[in-house]
C-alpha cells in the first residue's frame, strides 16, 4: 500500500497536490512519501516480531534509494543500512544510522574501503571469496581491529526472476560456492583479526514467490548445523533482500510480508541466530513517483510517440529489464477521453530511451503532467547524466509538508570539475 492516491481528480503525496510540488519545483522530479516508507519498514517489522522472532535486524538497502533524506527517515524508525561502498557508509551514517547497524556487502571492496568501515565500528562485513577474507584481514591486523564477517556463501538457487537481477545462482558472480563454504570457515577461523560467525545469502532481486527463499533457507539451516558441528560459532543469519512489489498496476501479489516472517521463524526460528534481512525494493519502490511533463507528442505511421521531459537517465529499469511501470497523467482523464497507444519516450538520444510502450493514454498537451509509478527503489540511484541532462531533483513529502532532499544542478555545477586541458588554453 502506498500513499498516493487522486482526490478530486488529482493526484496527492500524502496530503500534498503533486501539481504544487511540479509548479514550485520544475519537472521532471522524483517525490517519494514518508508515510510509505515508514509503513513498509512497519510491516516487515511487525511481521517479524508477530513471527515470534526475538532478535532480528533490518539493514536497509541503501543502494535501492540512497537518498539521505530517505535513509534518515528509516533511521528513524530504527533500521539499519546494507551498504555496498564506501560512499555508502558516508550516506548511512550521515543520515544517522548508528554503525552498530550497518552491514557491508558487494564482492569488490577495496582495502581503504575496508578499512573506513573498520574504522566506524560496522557490525558486520558480508564477505565473498577467500582473498577477500586475506585482505580483510590483513587490513585488520593492520589497525588492530577486529573484522566481524558473514561468509556469503551461494545457494545456487534459481529465484525465477530476471537474469540480471538473478544473484543466487552458480554462474553469478556472487558468493562462495555452497560446497567450498566448509573449507572457507575453516580457513577464516584460522585468521587473526577475523571473528567469522555469520552465514549470509542473497539470491536475487523482485522475486515473487516464496518457493526460492523457502529453498535458500533450508540449505542455510543444513549449512548451520554442518559449521556448528565443525565448532564454528555461528550467531548470525543474514538471510539478504529480494522480497518483490507489485508494478503492474497492482495486478501482481508477491509474498506477503506476514508469511515470508512466518517461513523465516518455522525454518530458522529455533537455531538461536540473530536474524538480519537487507530489504531494499520492498521499501522504497512503492514509496516514489517520478513526475514527468508532456514536451509534445508525436504521431508516426506504425507508433504514436508521448515525448517527455524524463528519460531513461531518470528511469533506467524499462530499457535495462524491461520493467514495467505504471504511468498515469496526474490529472486524472474522464472517460470520455479516447485514449490511443503512445510509447512514452524521453528526449535522449537512444532508441532504448522509453518510459512505457504502448500505453492507453489520451493526447496529452504540452507541459501536462504524468506520474511514473513505483520508482522509489533503482530510480534515481541509476540515474546519469547522459546527454548532460541535470539530475532530477528528489522531493520527499511528509503529511502536509514537502522538502527537496536534493536540487536539481545548474549547468554550471554540472561542469564543476570538467576542463580544457591547459595545452589548449
Ligand atoms: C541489492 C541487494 C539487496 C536489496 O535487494 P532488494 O531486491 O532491493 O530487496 C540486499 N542485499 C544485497 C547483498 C544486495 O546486493
Amino acid at each position: 500500500m502506498d500513499h498516493f492516491e487522486y482526490r478530486d481528480g488529482d493526484l496527492f503525496a500524502e496530503n500534498v497536490d503533486i501539481s504544487e510540488i511540479a509548479a514550485q519545483v520544475g519537472t521532471p522530479f522524483y517525490c517519494y512519501s514518508s508515510a510509505t516508507l515508514r509503513r513498509h519498514y512497519a510491516v516487515l517489522a511487525d511481521a517479524l516480531a508477530q513471527a515470534g522472532l526475538p532478535d532480528t535486524l533490518i539493514c536497509y538497502s541503501v543502494k535501492a534509494n540512497s537518498n539521505i533524506g530517505v535513509v534518515a527517515t528509516l533511521a528513524a524508525q530504527g533500521a539499519g543500512a546494507d551498504i555496498v561502498s564506501q560512499g555508502e557508509l558516508i550516506r548511512a551514517m550521515k543520515a544517522g544510522i548508528p554503525a552498530e547497524k550497518i552491514v557491508f556487502s558487494g564482492v569488490g571492496k577495496t582495502a581503504p574501503e575496508m578499512r573506513a568501515a573498520l574504522h566506524a565500528g560496522i557490525a558486520q562485513f558480508n564477505v565473498e571469496s577467500l582473498s577477500e577474507i586475506d585482505m580483510l584481514a590483513s587490513v585488520a591486523q593492520d589497525i588492530g581491529a577486529t573484522a566481524r564477517i558473514a561468509l556469503r556463501v551461494n545457494p545456487d538457487i534459481d529465484a525465477g526472476t530476471h537474469e540480471k537481477i538473478s544473484t543466487g545462482k552458480a554462474e553469478n558472480k556472487f558468493g562462495i560456492a555452497w560446497e567450498d563454504a566448509e573449507a572457507a570457515y575453516a580457513h577464516a577461523a584460522a585468521l587473526d583479526g577475523i571473528e567469522a560467525n555469520g552465514i549470509d545469502i542473497h539470491i536475487g532481486s523482485q522475486i515473487t514467490d516464496l518457493a526460492p527463499f523457502r529453498a535458500a533457507f533450508e540449505k542455510t539451516a543444513e549449512l548451520l548445523d554442518r559449521l556448528r558441528a565443525n565448532g564454528h560459532n555461528i550467531t548470525r543469519l543474514d538471510l539478504g533482500g529480494g522480497l518483490g512489489v507489485p508494478y503492474e498496476n497492482n495486478n501482481e501479489t508477491p509474498p506477503d510480508p506476514v508469511a515470508y516472517a512466518q517461513m523465516i521463524e518455522q525454518i530458522l526460528g529455533d537455531k538461536g541466530c540473530q536474524i538480519i534481512l537487507e530489504p531494499g525494493r520492498l521499501i522504497a519502490a512503492n514509496a516514489g513517483v517520478l513526475v514527468t511533463s508532456v514536451i509534445r507528442s508525436k504521431r508516426g505511421q506504425a507508433k504514436n510517440f508521448m515525448i517527455v521531459d524524463a528519460a531513461m537517465t531518470e528511469l533506467l529499469r524499462p530499457t535495462l529489464y524491461g520493467a514495467y511501470h505504471h504511468i498515469a497523467p496526474v490529472i486524472e482523464t474522464t472517460t470520455s477521453d479516447q485514449t490511443i497507444d503512445w510509447d512514452v519516450v524521453g528526449p535522449v538520444c537512444e532508441s532504448g530511451d522509453f518510459l512505457g510502450l504502448s500505453r492507453p493514454l489520451p493526447d496529452m498537451p504540452s507541459g501536462a503532467l504524468l506520474a511514473v509509478f513505483s520508482v522509489g527503489a533503482y530510480g534515481a540511484v541509476l540515474g546519469s547524466s547522459y546527454n548532460t541532462r541535470p539530475a532530477a531533483p528528489e522531493v520527499l513529502v511528509d503529511g502536509e509538508r514537502f522538502e527537496i532532499v536534493r536540487q536539481r544542478p545548474d549547468y554550471e555545477a554540472m561542469l564543476d570539475g570538467e576542463t580544457v586541458p591547459d595545452w589548449l588554453s
